[in-house]
């Protein structure tokens, strides 16, 4: 793999916490310059913690992605900092517990509880990427966005979840359809379960339901997510465009 990121600017949305901070520092590891993202200030400011303490270079930036104009000063930050924008990886994103409806049937979940996922998880997503797509146009770049599998799989009871992540991935591939002439590659990934603070609840009430039917038997590290994003931005990934990659221990294939 050629993993050389010298010179080059990475930007990660959730950084703060989970996979996001995992891709931050295999980024920075890498030799990038990245702009670390999230809705809390100090999320950001210790992974760029964590970042400076290894000898890499970093930029803390708050910003919720669901707010237009945040987007755009996310990347006019960076871009103030590091000059240019290389790869993006949008990773921000909510779970199910995070909405008010959680663990309901579609008919029983209220306007504003599906309001709140996709304005974060899909909207945010595209966003991020238009304001992206416009700091890369006239130089290149790639972009990897986190789906699901739910991005691939219905989820029943996550159903504004199972939507936003299918939209995540629809999304993705019109994207590479209309910016690959401008050199910009776009794709997916579709994690399985992540011990992440995110999955930490409901990995504690039925993790080993899910453990049973996962073939690699066992959940994933946010770090070993991570290196499939930081792959898909480097240049071993040259022809890769408009995929979504399942990274799940092997759940999809069984269903
Ligand atoms: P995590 O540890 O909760 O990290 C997500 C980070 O994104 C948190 O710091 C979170 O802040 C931040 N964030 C949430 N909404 C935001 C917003 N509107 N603007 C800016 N930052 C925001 O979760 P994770 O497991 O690493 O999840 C990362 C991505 O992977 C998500 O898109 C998730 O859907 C996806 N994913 C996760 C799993 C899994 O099993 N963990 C599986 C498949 C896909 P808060 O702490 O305030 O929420």
């Amino acid at each position: 793999m050629n993993d050389d990121f010298k010179g080059r600017v990475a930007l990660v949305t959730g950084g703060g916490s989970g996979i996001g901070r995992a891709a931050c520092l295999a980024f920075a590891q890498r030799g990038a310059a990245v702009a670390v993202v999230d809705r809390h200030a100090q999320a950001a400011a210790a992974t760029c913690e964590l970042i400076a303490a290894a000898g890499g270079q970093a930029l803390a930036i708050t910003a919720d992605i669901a707010d237009e104009d945040a987007v755009s000063r996310m990347v006019a930050e960076c871009i103030a900092r590091f000059g240019k924008l290389d790869c993006a990886f949008n990773n921000a994103g909510i779970g199910g517990a995070e909405i008010e409806s959680a663990g309901r049937k579609l008919g029983d979940i209220d306007k504003s509880a599906w309001d709140k996922m996709i304005a974060i998880n899909l909207t945010g997503v595209w966003l991020c990427m238009k304001a992206e797509l416009a700091a890369m146009q006239a130089h290149g770049g790639a972009i990897v966005n986190t789906a699901s599998i739910a991005g691939v799989i219905g989820l029943s009871r996550s159903g504004p979840y199972t939507a936003s992540k299918h939209g995540v991935v629809g999304l993705t591939k019109v994207a590479a359809l209309e910016y690959s002439e401008a050199g910009i590659r776009v794709n997916a990934i579709c994690p399985g379960y992540v011990a992440t603070p995110l999955t930490q609840a409901s990995l504690a009430a039925r993790g080993d339901k899910i453990l049973a039917r996962l073939p690699i038997g066992r959940f994933a590290e946010a770090n070993e997510i991570a290196e499939l994003a930081v792959w898909l931005c480097s240049d071993s990934a040259s022809y890769v465009t408009g995929s979504a990659y399942d990274i799940d221990g092997g759940y999809v294939a069984r269903i």
